[in-house]
Order: structure tokens, then C-alpha cells, then sequence
């Protein structure tokens, strides 16, 4: 049996595990952070919460005796997909980044795009005054002190502190290009503030917007640590897995399987 830690908290992620369960020469435990009150568990073993830093992570790949790790979560959970690279340099385990394709602009989008959240709050003085903020619930104290109404959308509420004048809409997506449009033609919203997150489920917004000629603030994503193997195909990362170099620590685990 290989086992394989995938890093979740995604759909990718989840599509992967019940892709690799279905192979009985892998065994997968699918890994949470547990922001999410009620996540959409993937299918097989799952482990909720952080391990501890780069330590932690390290340790628990050699405790379990894991093959292989498939960083499967989202572009920006910069700090796991760090982590993850240096404890698996560490251990000498075998990384795959599972990376969702960004969004790229088309020719009537309008699109300013900025390095981090402190700069999408900058930006959007100088845009709107009727803001839909869909960057998740965190990172939403950015907008603290932004003057102007803010629509925020999010799976859960968020936590820090919010813009003085905002309306918080709880919903997960998918969302599609009509319920868009309504919805920023309704709440009046004259610039979309989002994070180059990529994927379909979340995209119709940004054709709302177009249609709309709304400017869109696009936090960029931090790029995927150097000399890391990445895909944004699941085929190729169901591949790897099957193929991925045995760990240094490896000890084979015959007696345990009988
Ligand atoms: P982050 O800033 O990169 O990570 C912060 C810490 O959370 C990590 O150091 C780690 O704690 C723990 N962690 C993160 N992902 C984990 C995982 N899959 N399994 C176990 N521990 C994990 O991450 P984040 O931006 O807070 O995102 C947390 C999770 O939500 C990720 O799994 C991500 O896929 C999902 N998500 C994030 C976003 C987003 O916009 N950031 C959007 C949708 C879904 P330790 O150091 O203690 O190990």
C-alpha cells in the first residue's frame, strides 16, 4: 500500500481523494485545516486541524509513514503550501502541488491587479464606493477602515473586524452569471474585489461584472515554492501519486498489512 497525504480544503482535493480510494494500492487521508464549520468531508480517512508548523508536519509524515503528499489547497494558503514543501524536503517525501488554473483577463474585463489585500483596500477608493467583497471571511479586516458600503460574501462569518457599513451574505457556490448580475445590480455594487482564486465555481462573477462594466480588484496569488512539481490536471496528479518516488523513511510496511 502507498500512502498518501492529501492536503485539502478544496474541491480538486476532494475529487482527487475519492479518485485515489477507488485504487486499492493507495491509501489516502485527506487533510483539513478546520476553518470551516461544516466542511464537504472528501471521501476515506480525514484528519482535521494544523500539525504544528513545518516541526509538526515533518514529524507526523514520518509518524504515518507517508509516501507521498499531494498539496491540494487552495492558491492562497500560502502557508501550508510552504510548509508542506519544506517538510517534505525534510522527511524526503515526494510533494505535488494540484493547483487550480488562475483567471486571466479578457479584453472588456476591467481589471486592476494588485499584490495582497492591504493593496485591494488601497485600490478601491479610487474605484467605487459600493463594494462586493468575495475574498472569504479571511483577510476581511483589510477593509476595516475603508470608507463606502460593503456586500461581503463568505461561507461563515467572518470573525475580524469589518468595514463600518457592510452587509454580510452567507452562501457557497457555485453561483451563476444571471444570480450575479441580479445581485450586484440590486445591492448597487460598482467595483468586485476578489482574490485570483481560478476555477469555474466562483467565475461567474467576474462575468457579471463585465457585462456589467464593473471594475474587478484581483489580489494576485503567491507563486508555488521554487523547484516544486505542480499540475493544474487531475489525471496527471492521480498519476504521480501511482508513480511517486518511496520515501527515504520508508520502512516497508508488510507485517503491517499481513
Ligand atoms: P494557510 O494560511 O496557508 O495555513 C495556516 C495554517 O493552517 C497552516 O500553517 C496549518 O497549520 C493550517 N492548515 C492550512 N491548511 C491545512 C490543511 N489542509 N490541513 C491541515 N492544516 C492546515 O491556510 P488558510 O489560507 O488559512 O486556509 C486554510 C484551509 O482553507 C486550507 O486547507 C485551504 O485549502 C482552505 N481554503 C482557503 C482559502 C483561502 O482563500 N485562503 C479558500 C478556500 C479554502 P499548522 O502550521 O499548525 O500545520
Amino acid at each position: 500500500m502507498r500512502r498518501v497525504l492529501v492536503l485539502g480544503g478544496t474541491r480538486e482535493a476532494r475529487t482527487l481523494a475519492s479518485r485515489l480510494d477507488q485504487d486499492p494500492t493507495i491509501e489516502v487521508i485527506s487533510s483539513l485545516a478546520g476553518r470551516v464549520r461544516e466542511p464537504v468531508l472528501p471521501v476515506g480517512r480525514v484528519r482535521i486541524g494544523g500539525f504544528g508548523g513545518v516541526e509538526g508536519l515533518t514529524q507526523w509524515l514520518r509518524d504515518n509513514d507517508i509516501d507521498a503528499v499531494v498539496d491540494a489547497t487552495h492558491p492562497f494558503a500560502a502557508r501550508i503550501t510552504a510548509n508542506a514543501a519544506d517538510s517534505t524536503a525534510r522527511a524526503g517525501v515526494a510533494l505535488l502541488v494540484l493547483r487550480r488554473t488562475e483567471w486571466s483577463a479578457g479584453p472588456d474585463d476591467r481589471w486592476h491587479i494588485v499584490p495582497d489585500l492591504a493593496s485591494a483596500a488601497d485600490a478601491i477608493a479610487r474605484l467605487g464606493e459600493r463594494v462586493f467583497l468575495t475574498i472569504g471571511r479571511q483577510g476581511v479586516d483589510a477593509f476595516a477602515e475603508c470608507p463606502g458600503w460593503f456586500l461581503i460574501r463568505a461561507i461563515d462569518p467572518p470573525s475580524t473586524a469589518l468595514p463600518r457599513d457592510a452587509e454580510v451574505l452567507l452562501a457557497r457556490g457555485p453561483f451563476t452569471v444571471a444570480d450575479e448580475v441580479t445581485l450586484m445590480r440590486d445591492r448597487g455594487i460598482d467595483v468586485l474585489v476578489t482574490k485570483n482564486s481560478g476555477g469555474a465555481l466562483t467565475s461567474a462573477k467576474l462575468d457579471a461584472a463585465r457585462e456589467l462594466g464593473i471594475p474587478v480588484v484581483m489580489v494576485a496569488r503567491t507563486p508555488i515554492p521554487a523547484g516544486v512539481a505542480s499540475t493544474s490536471d487531475l489525471d496527471a496528479a492521480a498519476a504521480w501519486v501511482t508513480q511517486a518516488k518511496r520515501p527515504r523513511h520508508t520502512k516497508g510496511r508488510a507485517s503491517e498489512c499481513g
